[in-house]
């Protein structure tokens, strides 16, 4: 299928174009004709199949007809990032329509959101718990609304919002388009999804298993030798964009500073950074200035890096849903990622879920010349003992990715940056030297 055949309005076609799209993908090639003929939609898709613009095209298309002036199109999102992305889409997309559009988040002023909204915009995307402070303030006029949706509808209920999205539902008008996404189709999604949907078309693709692009592999490991087979894992493998998982906040910061000190252009994103301190992290890791992004799963809602080349799992995760959704990350839009997941005895179980979702074993690789006997350190050391789940405990002072980007080169060429503690520098594409064995007889 052809963008053409959907017959857009121009200016929504030159923005498929400007975005330089040229085919649809497979959850908009069954979303778009049934979101512009106006029915319900239930979306089945995780990130990275394109699902953004499967409900950002129509929506544009929608509102080129119409009224403009007043808000008409409503997307709630999970995250502040999550939303930045959305409105980056619009933005691209919508960039000949002349229609307008506002982030509403938490953890920035409000006062300029007011404004936005009070010059007149047609599309408001928001995080439920600002939103709701518009509502109260009376800032926000979504009477007249066309079209709401809800993006990510498994996280929202993961973070606890759902209480939240009801009491915005009671603003809206009952006579509306509503379109739900979620990567995954647990009872609560299916409840609330039976409350604001009518007679919704159900589009799916993927539902558990990710991106046929990805290839994933588990690296059976002590918790103590961890960081120093992410090192050499980082410089044997050909990585151009890497995005490290750890369970704790903590451990996040504290690897991003390790990675920083082994040379790496490096910096961590946890849940507890300001606005600022994540948009730097997120902006540099985007442009090239990181290489690596360590961050925790809440951290890392939404992001969206297209040229992710490897996901690591320093700790597996809690969830088979949340594997999925982090190695979203890589692979995406066809594109060919590796998910590399660090794994210990302790992970047993939750390998079996994640191979049970998938619905095949995972391959479990070994690095030919890395040391694997080598003792735990005597002192408890953070690295060298299981996370603990992360606390909602706030550490004072804070916790900072400024620093990181002030000491790290732009691009770390061959010959510059600090040599590595152990480590050493990234391999460049030409150099890929040993390839990761097979390690069939690990007992995980
Ligand atoms: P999403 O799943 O919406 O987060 O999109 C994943 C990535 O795919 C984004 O970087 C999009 O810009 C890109 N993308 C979306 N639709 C297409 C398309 N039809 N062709 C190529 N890339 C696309």
């Amino acid at each position: 299928m052809e963008f053409k055949t959907l017959n857009f309005h121009p200016k929504v076609a030159a923005g498929i174009e400007a975005a330089g799209y040229v085919k649809p993908t497979p959850i908009q090639a069954q979303a778009i004709p049934t979101v512009i003929e106006g029915s319900d939609v239930m979306g089945l898709a995780q990130t990275g199949t394109g699902k953004t613009a499967a409900f950002v095209l129509p929506i544009l298309n929608r509102l080129m007809q119409g009224g403009r002036g007043y808000v008409r199109a409503l997307v709630i999102a999970p995250t502040r990032e999550l939303a930045e992305q959305i409105n980056e889409s619009i933005i691209t997309l919508g960039g000949q329509t002349g229609l307008r559009s506002v982030t509403v988040y938490g953890g920035v002023g409000i006062n300029p959101q007011i404004a936005k909204l009070k010059r007149g915009v047609e599309i408001v995307v928001a995080c439920p718990g600002r939103l709701l402070d518009h509502i109260g303030q009376g800032t926000i006029d979504l009477s007249r609304l066309d079209v709401l949706v809800l993006d990510e509808a498994d996280q929202m209920f993961d973070m606890g919002f759902f209480p939240n999205i009801r009491k915005i539902l009671k603003h809206l008008p009952r006579k509306r388009q509503t379109l739900l996404f979620s990567a995954t189709m647990p009872n609560e999604i299916r409840r609330l999804a039976h409350e604001v949907l009518s007679d919704p078309v159900t589009v799916q693709v993927d539902t558990v298993a990710p991106a046929v692009t990805v290839s994933h592999a588990l690296y059976p490991v002590e918790q103590h030798l961890k960081t120093p087979l992410l090192l050499e894992l980082l410089q044997h493998t050909d990585t151009e964009s890497v995005l490290v998982f750890t369970r704790t906040k903590h451990r996040a910061k504290r690897l991003g500073e390790k990675l920083e000190k082994s040379g790496y252009r490096a910096a961590s994103l946890q849940g507890n950074l300001s606005q600022n301190r994540r948009q730097a992290a997120l902006d540099g890791f985007r442009d090239g200035t990181f290489q690596i992004l360590v961050a925790t799963d809440i951290a890392a809602r939404g992001i969206d890096v297209t040229q992710v080349s490897h996901v690591v799992n320093y700790d597996i995760p809690d969830t088979p849903e949340a594997y999925i959704h982090r190695i979203g990350r890589t692979g995406r839009a066809a594109r060919t990622g590796d998910a590399f997941t660090m794994v210990t005895g302790e992970d047993k179980l939750m390998v079996r879920a994640i191979e049970r979702v998938l619905g095949s074993p995972l391959e479990r690789r070994s690095l030919d010349n890395f040391d694997y006997s080598v003792a735990a350190p005597r002192k408890d050391s953070e690295f060298a003992r299981p996370p603990r789940q992360a606390t909602q405990r706030r550490k004072p002072g804070g916790q900072g990715t400024a620093k990181s980007k002030a000491s790290a080169p732009k691009r770390q060429q061959s010959g510059q940056g600090a040599p590595a503690a152990g480590g050493g520098q990234p391999a460049s594409r030409s150099s890929r030297s040993r390839r990761p064995n097979r390690r069939p007889n690990s007992g995980l």
